[in-house]
């Protein structure tokens, strides 16, 4: 029975292995290993994100922490009242979630932000085992291939729930799942996603889990 989350060796996918060993070298004071999940163990609300990004949540070892995608982030998660504290970039800024947990799809830094489907596959068992445990009320994906991973992982029909920026999907048991465009800075630089979008979508899950 695989464990919740996976060890800091993980030895599953050679290539992200390589990846990580690789940077281990180049970069020694780097966190370079599978990122644990972060935030309220109890929380009713998980955000799914793709994997880690190589000088953000690779290097600092918390999800989100680090480069650019984190600021909008928990920028937006603190004014719907789902994180307090600042938000510095480093792990030991004091920020605390409320309510809320983040993962990745993928625990691992992969090469140019792209996990393959066999990695996604592989990892997903972990995944799937805290979502069992966790039994969040609300999910909120950060992209397409976070929102594909995470309806394979509950088991749900992709086809049945398809991806849309603001979109939402009743799954079973009453849990919705609210779907947004990654909060990257490609995205958001590009105008893919502004601050109004996203604060819409987090706006709306927040609400739906009782912590807006
Ligand atoms: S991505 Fe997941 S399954 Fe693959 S090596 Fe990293 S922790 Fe292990």
């Amino acid at each position: 029975m695989p464990s919740t989350q996976p060890p800091r060796d993980c030895p599953l996918c050679p290539r992200l292995v390589a990846f990580r060993e690789e940077a281990q070298r180049l970069h020694p004071d780097w966190y370079n290993n599978p990122v644990p999940y972060w935030g309220d163990p109890d929380a009713r609300l998980i955000i799914i994100g793709l994997a880690p990004g190589l000088k953000g949540a690779n290097r600092t070892g918390r999800p989100f922490t680090g480069d650019y995608a984190g600021d909008l982030l928990y920028a937006t998660l603190r004014k719907m009242g789902l994180a307090t504290g600042e938000y510095s970039q480093s792990p030991d800024d004091g920020l605390e979630l409320k309510n809320t947990l983040i993962a990745n799809a993928v625990a691992c830094v992969p090469p140019e932000n792209k996990p393959t489907n066999d990695e996604q596959k592989t990892c997903r068992q972990f995944l799937i085992k805290r979502l069992a445990e966790q039994q969040p009320k609300a999910y909120l994906a950060l992209g397409r291939i976070a929102h594909d991973s995470l309806l394979v992982s509950l088991g749900e029909k992709r086809s049945a729930h398809p991806f849309g920026h603001g979109a939402e999907h009743e799954l079973g048991g009453g849990v919705r799942l609210f779907d947004s465009y990654h909060c990257s800075r490609y995205n958001t630089n590009t105008g893919v996603l502004t601050t109004a979008m996203f604060e819409d979508v987090v706006g709306r899950a927040a609400t739906f889990v009782g912590s807006k």
